[in-house]
């Protein structure tokens, strides 16, 4: 599999105590910059939660099953939403896109400030049975001890976690994914601890994508035999969606509006799209409905 393509390896090691899954979201990043014109630290901060939103919805059963997060820590960015499905199709945004912060002393974002550190991660996931809804503490605002903190107090189960984006110069994305360590229920402090030290290992985990790909840093953990899956950005809306919800608003309300405005614009906040609608275009939508 190339370098750079939305891609999750997933295998069973250390005698399958233990679930490994290693993503590389560096395409998925890439897009969610184009769409919504993150500033490096939004596309950071957007890029981890896609990331871990990702690994939450291979999890999921069936390919309708919908998985959201959302991250509220009262950062410079504001809240940040990541939604999901069982196919692994991903679409996200940050209320605050533009918003930029100066680098930490040590050179990296600031992806704590930009998150903030005090609020909550709350996990909602659809998935046939009774919805699930789950919420946890912010821990720093980095985002992966802060799914760390969810996986153990929302689900109970440790979870060593290693995020990472790479923004170059020109703003583009060089490097994002993540690295999953799941201890089963039932495995023992050795293999809760080995976790630990391998994940370690993955401080610089942006660079390590860029420069190896994701099946490469698998197989450097274990040679185990694995399963691998794609994602995109796709987003659910549509030119009929938005119709529908023009229409939703009753003749009268949609006349008025287009005597105020001139048009009726419906924003889908997840793509950064405008579906606008002139005069004649609402004329036509409620004689077609008629
Ligand atoms: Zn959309």
């Amino acid at each position: 599999m190339q370098k750079g393509a939305n891609s999750i390896y997933k295998s069973l090691i250390w005698g399958e105590q233990v679930s490994l899954a290693v993503l590389d979201t560096t395409a998925l990043v890439n897009e969610a910059i184009v769409r919504h014109g993150l500033s490096p630290v939004a596309a950071a901060a957007l890029g981890r939660t896609l990331t871990a939103t990702a690994y939450l919805c291979s999890w999921l059963k069936d390919e309708k099953s919908a998985l959201s997060v959302t991250i509220n820590g009262g950062g410079a960015g504001g809240k940040i939403f990541a939604v999901g499905d069982g196919a692994l199709r991903m679409r996200g945004f940050v209320e605050n896109p533009h918003a930029d912060l100066p680098p930490r002393a040590d050179g990296k974002l600031d992806v704590g400030g930009f998150v903030g550190r005090k609020g909550t991660l709350s996990v909602v996931r659809d998935d046939g049975d009774m919805p699930f809804a789950g919420t946890s503490e912010l821990v720093s605002g980095e985002i992966a001890e802060d799914f760390s903190a969810y996986f153990l107090t929302s689900e109970q189960r440790p979870t060593a976690i290693a995020l990472g984006v790479k923004i170059g110069t020109d703003s583009r994305c060089l490097g994002a994914g993540g690295v999953f360590l799941q201890p089963l229920p039932g495995a023992g402090e050795d293999i809760l601890s080995r976790t630990e030290k391998t994940i370690a290992a993955f401080a610089n985990i942006s660079s390590q994508i860029e420069d190896m790909g994701a099946e490469k840093i698998l197989l450097g953990i274990e040679k185990a035999s694995y399963s691998v899956r794609h994602f995109g950005f796709v987003c659910h809306c549509s030119e009929a969606r938005a119709a529908a919800a023009v229409i939703s608003l009753g003749r009268e309300d949609a006349m008025s509006l287009i005597a105020e405005r001139g048009e009726i614009s419906v924003h889908c906040d997840y793509c950064n799209t405008d579906y606008r609608f002139g005069a004649a275009d609402v004329e036509k939508l409620f004689s077609e409905k008629a």
